[in-house]
């Protein structure tokens, strides 16, 4: 890797603004943003369409080894291609989500993902958002960030942004239920579960609107 080349790795649970901030951080720095999340989604649309029970180990493995997954980035903006089919559009949903978290538990699918994800990320300057990108995949990162903020207020931005893509299929109390289920899966799986890592900087942006978050997430970067 040329020393021009840096990583930096933001972490934290769902909707605690991670993709806005790595999207906006990216584009102030003038580099890529890959968003990991969006692979664990696809594996699990991938498992949707396959109709596999998402913790059977043995049907991933065999998916695993039968599907094509890709990343594509077009103009910067990142694109899921699911055996030729762009995906990206469907991956968002809550369903999706939940299968993700289960998907993303197995070891199997794991190795697979954070192997894409270091080749991904060497030739090119990356920000990359994530649950283990500063403990397990980026190790090395240049800057390593790990972001917070309650329950309430993530669920409050989950359901907005639900809403703006036209999705009403849940109320604020579903969407923190579903929250909080995730969290605790995400955090409690044997599999590099979500935890901070000592060396990176800690930002709870329950109070602070997403400029101040990237004002100072990016000033910590200037320094
Ligand atoms: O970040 P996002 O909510 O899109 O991630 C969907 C799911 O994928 C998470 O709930 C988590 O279980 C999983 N994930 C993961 N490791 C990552 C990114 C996402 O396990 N680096």
């Amino acid at each position: 890797m040329s020393e021009n080349v840096y990583q930096i790795a933001i972490d934290g649970p769902s909707g605690s603004g991670k993709s806005t901030l790595a999207k906006g951080a990216a584009k102030a720095l003038g580099i890529m943003y890959l968003d990991t999340g969006a692979m664990y989604r696809t594996c699990a649309v991938a498992a949707l369409k396959a109709g596999i029970e998402p913790k059977d180990t043995e049907a991933v493995k065999e998916m695993l080894g039968s599907m094509d997954l890709n990343v594509k980035f077009e103009d910067g903006v990142q694109h899921m291609i699911l055996n030729g089919e762009d995906v990206t559009g469907i991956i968002r949903t809550p369903e999706v989500s939940r299968i993700a978290s289960d998907i993303s538990s197995l070891p199997i699918v794991r190795t697979a993902m954070v192997d894409m994800q270091r080749k991904i990320a060497a030739d090119q300057s990356f920000v990359v958002d994530g649950r283990d990108i500063g403990s397990v995949v980026l190790p090395k990162a240049r800057y390593k960030f790990f972001l917070t903020a309650s329950s309430e207020a993530r669920a409050s931005r989950r359901l907005l942004e639900l809403n703006s893509r036209g999705d009403y299929s849940q109320t604020y109390e579903e969407v923190l239920k579903d929250i909080i289920w995730r969290d605790k899966q995400d955090s409690e799986r044997a599999a590099s579960p979500l935890v901070k890592v000592d060396d990176a900087i800690e930002i709870d942006t329950s109070d602070i609107g997403i400029e101040e978050t990237l004002d100072l997430l990016l000033s910590y970067i200037k320094e």
